[in-house]
């Protein structure tokens, strides 16, 4: 008989890492150039949720140089290409290999409990009792739903950008996508291609070129620096922690997947789906015009303050000038209901975001909205941290990119809690510095 949790032979290190993502291993490389002993938990294998998670055709919408991790970057001779999802898995894979890691795969943890100055980890595979947490389980764990997707008749099928794998897994006939960020655009597309018939309803969106001036659009985000501007330079963090991803897609030929794109190819657009009613009818707001224009502002805002930029930093000859994008084309008066009844909709893919999973985490950290609380990634529980969520430390703390910097400077915090020494001062100097920026894309 297996001996009961109570008898089970109890592991001591200093921090436990949960979660062997990009965001637990740039953490675990860190703490071993601190010469900080710890272990990485991780409940399936290394990058788990890439090979179980995501569509098969997925490319990673930023390009290959843009994947940097602590001691580790792209090698190959395609930096302005992207990664398709076993290259993803590859190049993670090699991080932990490269790093030697101190990976334990297939061990989920069940729960964190602190216990006098410790934290008691449980696991599927034994316990761990250390001083030092850090939760990198990822930020995408489960599709979030609005709560009247259970009023979706029982014969149209449910999948979410999380379980979706591709078209031969959706019957033939219509298909109605919820939400127009990256993944719902590049699902619209896939579905379109296979000879569905696709409506897709836009919600809050960020519309960008894939290619601006002759630049990838995040190169030029990263060189302007957009993508370091700091959660504590921000006016609102909330909202900007809220917001979607930019609408991209990683493609061979850098094309631009807006909605202009899908639209010319025949899918059809309605408002966000704001509601499903009893008997079954979809409700669309009225707002698709309003949406695609501000999303477009967005957009425009964007490129400005890349044109200013560029032509404070003598950018202007060497790259060509400046051009805008057609606005985004919508219908005067789109439907605002479909019967889901009919039969016409054959499947419903939900593409409206993630939410993470902490029903482990027994340490009071949570806001009200059961989100766990942070400054920067600085738990308010002591000798605790987090990575890789939205806007963490920096706008691209979400992002494989992000990982280093932000690993950097929550080590810092980590090996100076652990030497009971005044928090160190980290983030604003080479790392993330940004250019002070509070534009809001
Ligand atoms: C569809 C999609 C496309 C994306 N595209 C890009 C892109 O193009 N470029 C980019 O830079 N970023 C992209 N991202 C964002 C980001 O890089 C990924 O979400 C990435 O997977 C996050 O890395 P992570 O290490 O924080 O989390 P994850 O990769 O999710 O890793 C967390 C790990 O923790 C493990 N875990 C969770 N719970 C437990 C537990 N209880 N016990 C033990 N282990 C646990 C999981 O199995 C997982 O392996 C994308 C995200 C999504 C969802």
């Amino acid at each position: 008989m297996p001996p009961k949790a109570e008898e089970r032979p109890i592991r001591i290190t200093t921090a436990v890492v949960i979660g062997a993502g990009h965001a637990g291993l740039a953490m675990s490389r860190c703490l071993a150039e601190r010469s900080i002993e710890h272990v990485v938990l991780e409940r399936g294998e290394v990058a788990h949720t890439w090979r179980t998670e995501r569509w098969d055709a997925l490319r990673l919408l930023t390009p290959n140089w843009q994947s940097r991790l602590p001691g580790y970057g792209y090698a190959g001779t395609e930096p302005d290409g992207y990664r398709t999802l076993p290259e993803v898995i590859t190049f993670i894979v090699g991080y932990a290999r490269a790093i030697s890691a101190p990976v334990r795969t297939h061990a989920r943890v069940t729960s964190v409990r602190r216990i006098d100055e410790r934290y008691l980890v449980r696991t599927s595979q034994g316990d761990w009792l250390c001083r030092a947490v850090v939760l990198a389980s990822g930020a995408c764990n489960f599709p979030r739903l609005p709560t009247f997707a259970n009023r979706v008749p029982r014969r149209i099928v449910s999948l979410t950008s999380q379980n979706y794998r591709n078209p031969a897994q959706v019957a033939e006939g219509g298909v109605l996508v919820v939400g127009a960020s990256s993944s719902g655009t590049q699902i619209a597309y896939e579905l379109h291609r296979s000879g569905r018939q696709v409506v897709l309803s836009v919600g809050e969106h960020i519309r960008a070129p894939r290619v601006y001036r002759g630049k990838d659009i995040e190169w030029w985000m990263d060189a302007v620096g957009i993508l370091d501007q700091r959660y504590d330079e921000v006016d609102d963090i909330a909202r900007a922690r809220r917001a979607p991803s930019l609408q991209l897609a990683g493609s061979p030929d850098r094309s631009t997947l807006d909605l202009n794109a899908l639209t010319a190819i025949g899918v059809r657009l309605v408002g966000r789906l704001a509601g499903v009613t009893e008997d079954g009818k979809a409700q669309f707001a009225g707002s698709l015009a309003n949406m695609c224009a501000l999303s477009d502002l967005k957009m425009n805002r964007l490129l400005d303050l890349i044109d200013e930029r560029a032509r404070q930093n003598g950018l202007d000859d060497t790259v060509p000038p400046p051009h805008r994008l057609r606005r985004t084309k919508v219908d005067e008066a789109p439907p605002l209901g479909m019967d889901l009844t009919t039969g016409q909709i054959k499947t419903i893919i939900w593409a409206v975001g993630y939410r993470p999973d902490y029903s482990w985490l027994e340490v009071p950290v949570f806001d009200r909205k059961g989100m766990v609380q942070h400054d920067g990634g600085l738990i308010p529980s002591p000798g605790m941290y987090l990575m890789g969520a939205q806007f963490m430390r920096r706008r691209k703390s979400a992002l494989i990119d992000g990982a280093a910097a932000d690993a950097h400077d929550l080590s810092a915090y980590l090996e100076s809690y652990l030497n009971n020494r005044a928090p160190p001062s980290v983030g604003r100097s080479g790392h993330g510095a940004g250019a002070g920026l509070t534009v809001g894309v």
